[in-house]
């Protein structure tokens, strides 16, 4: 079939499976050309590992420090007529690029909120790795079924208190108007706590530690985002900024659990990017096509492998870790310079439908949003026939 983008409000509904591999590719390459590092993990099981940040933790993982992964996620398979989710051929690509590199990878395809998931995760350390000595955390979601109760939980994009007007880019019609959104109730925020709050990263690493397959000074992660003025009524001090507090409780809880193995769990706070999460919040795609034009200016622009990069150099794997007082890594360094949001801030209220090319990096928004479901490749022929159908060993 011929497979082009079929975007659908902040979605893409389809994905290319030879753009999405060569989106691994790049990622690859980066990390291979990046200067070695003496410490790094080993065996390393990342949660919500096939998009977005959990792929490039995986990536960096495998292609920076040579580690063995075992990668879970909750992605589409394909059909003779549709292709599958972005996930599942970026997981398909990384798999085989692990295995052409000698790299030991594995993959499970299925709910991480559930007990069967961390159960076969359990079972398929034992089998191939024994212990894992890093567990990366980096779901986004906007549903959890609880596994004990059955109970399911959505999370909501509101702010707390008081209803927030802003200015919204849509990005289906690119017109920018007033967008107002009505504080959540007490229940929606409750709800979004117990979707993208750390219960679940508790439970994880409560069930690794009892199967014993912790290795001895085993670390965790789990990533927040923080962002300051612009972004905190609907972000930092909103229903998912209460979930992300909520890390902030789970990895102290999660310390204890560790404490028999001398392991160490911190949250790391990362910069705002195009995901298929983030494409999701209400202002922030306007947000991100602002930062995106300063920060490429000023020569600072990252993106999901360059921030996973320095996580792991400069916080995961040094002696002396960009921490900051709640223990936390902060990769958002650059973001939140003073000097970077100030000129984000000052642009904020001049962006019009007329210029917005102009003022902010909205052409860089779109490009790296379609390239995140694998359009926009320069080297792939896009008018040519393409199987959906990829072969997959999870
Ligand atoms: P993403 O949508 O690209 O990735 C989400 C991952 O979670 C995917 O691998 C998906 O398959 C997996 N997943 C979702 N539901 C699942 C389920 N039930 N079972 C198993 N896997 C499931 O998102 P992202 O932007 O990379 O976000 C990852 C983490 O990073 C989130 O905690 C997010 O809050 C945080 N973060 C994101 C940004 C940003 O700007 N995108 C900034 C800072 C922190």
């Amino acid at each position: 079939m011929i497979i082009k983008p079929k975007v659908r409000g902040f979605i893409c509904t389809n994905a290319h499976p030879e753009g999405c591999a060569a989106n691994i590719q790049e990622q690859i390459e980066y990390i291979k050309a990046q200067p070695k590092a003496d410490k790094g993990p080993v065996n390393v099981l990342v949660i919500g590992a096939s998009t977005g940040y959990g792929l490039a933790s995986r990536i960096t993982a495998a292609f920076g420090y040579g580690a063995r992964t075992l990668g879970l996620f909750f992605e589409k398979p394909p059909t003779e007529k549709r292709t599958a989710s972005a996930g599942y051929y970026n997981s398909v690509a990384f798999e085989n690029a692990a295995s052409e590199a000698g790299l030991y990878a594995r993959s499970i395809n299925g709910d991480a909120f559930s007990h069967e998931a961390k159960q076969q995760a359990i079972a398929a350390i034992k089998e191939d790795l024994g212990k894992v000595d890093l567990v990366v955390y980096s779901l986004a979601s906007p549903r959890r079924t609880d596994p004990d109760t059955g109970e399911t939980y959505s999370s909501v994009l509101k702010p707390i208190g008081q209803s927030y007007t802003a200015k919204n880019l849509n990005t289906d019609t690119l017109k920018i108007a007033d967008m107002t959104i009505e504080p959540a109730s007490d229940e929606e925020i409750a709800n979004t706590v117990k979707v993208m709050g750390g219960e679940d990263w508790e439970l994880w690493m409560s069930a690794l530690s009892e199967a014993g397959v912790l290795e001895q000074g085993c670390k965790t992660v789990a990533y927040t985002y923080i962002g300051d003025k612009l972004t905190w009524p609907i972000y930092g001090k909103a229903t998912i900024g209460k979930a992300k507090e909520d890390l902030d409780r789970a990895a102290k809880a999660i310390n204890e659990t560790l404490s028999s193995v001398g392991g160490e769990a911190n949250v790391a706070v990362l910069k705002a990017l195009v995901t298929q999460s983030s494409s999701a919040i209400p202002i922030m795609p306007l947000y991100i096509s602002i930062l995106y034009k300063v920060m490429k200016e000023e020569g600072t622009h990252e993106g999901c492998i360059e921030q996973l990069d320095r996580l792991f150099r400069e916080g995961l794997y040094t002696e002396t870790p960009r921490l900051d007082e709640v223990q936390r890594f902060r990769m958002d360094n650059l973001e939140l310079l003073p000097e970077i949001q100030d000129k984000v801030e000052a642009i904020w209220p001049n962006v019009t439908e007329e210029n917005l090319y102009e003022l902010t990096d909205y052409k860089g928004y779109n490009a790296e949003f379609l390239k995140l479901f694998g359009f926009g490749h320069a080297s792939i022929d896009y008018d040519a026939d393409a199987s959906p159908v990829v072969d997959a060993k999870f």
